[in-house]
């Protein structure tokens, strides 16, 4: 959803341009996983409908995806697929949505969908860019990404994005995310190479990325924010 593929181009482009291949595998029933395992994953986003086919079809792929997050594989979850890493997510409509259990936290729909050029300030990241469109809102306990400049982030009342946890990261952040914030393209990288080679990573040069993601800033750091009705 909203491009959110476009996190898998950044990465292998990423990876290729340090001379490291990347294989992708595509799953689309848990018996295409793997059972060797991955290095990084990434599970996207979607509207309410496809959520709950697609929490369905993954159910029997929770225990490897647990296993795999406490032993630090490197990951990205964005919007339904971050909602997905909770005990459940309660869409508008009150059915509850079983989440994978990975950590001890929850997801709401509210009225009002959160729909706006999300800017979020990182100690780690540095500023963060991207694109918000949820009716959930997500209340946990963990480290956060950032403190939310522009847009509402996790619930619209924290002030504060996303979710940190070993090398897994949650987010509300689409675009997609990687390729104007090379900083988090780069961490999910160095971990799933440190953590299979112990390699570091060589720096790239990043002008073009730097100078997408400073336009987008300063664009969007003094707009408004404006209410749609959640129609979930
Ligand atoms: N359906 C979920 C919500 O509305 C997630 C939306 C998304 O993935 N963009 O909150």
């Amino acid at each position: 959803m909203y491009g959110d593929r476009g996190n898998i181009i950044c990465l292998k482009k990423r990876c290729e341009w340090r001379g490291i291949s990347l294989r992708i595998e595509e799953i689309k029933n848990p018996d295409d996983a793997s059972k060797s395992g991955c290095d990084l994953f990434m599970i996207g986003g979607g509207s309410d409908r496809e959520q709950s086919i697609a929490t369905e079809r993954l159910t029997p792929l929770v225990k490897e995806i647990k296993a795999w997050v406490e032993d630090g594989v490197s990951a990205l979850t964005i919007c339904g697929g971050y909602q997905f890493l909770g005990d459940y997510y309660e869409m508008k409509n009150g059915e509850k949505l079983i989440g994978m259990g990975i950590l001890p936290f929850y997801t709401k729909a509210g009225d009002d969908r959160l729909m706006t050029n999300l800017l979020v300030e990182s100690e780690q990241f540095g500023n963060v860019v991207g694109f918000e469109n949820h009716g959930g809102k997500t209340y946990h306990n963990f480290s956060t990404i950032g403190k939310v400049i522009n847009g509402y982030g996790n619930n619209g009342d924290s002030g504060e994005e996303g979710l940190h946890y070993n090398n897994l990261i949650g987010t509300y952040l689409h675009g997609p995310i990687l390729p104007k914030n090379p900083r988090i393209a780069d961490y999910l990288i160095e971990k799933a190479c440190e953590r299979k080679t112990g390699r570091k990573l060589d720096p790239l040069e990043d002008a073009m990325e730097i100078e997408a993601n400073q336009a987008v800033w300063e664009r969007f750091r003094h707009s408004k924010r404006t209410k749609y009705k959640n129609e979930a």
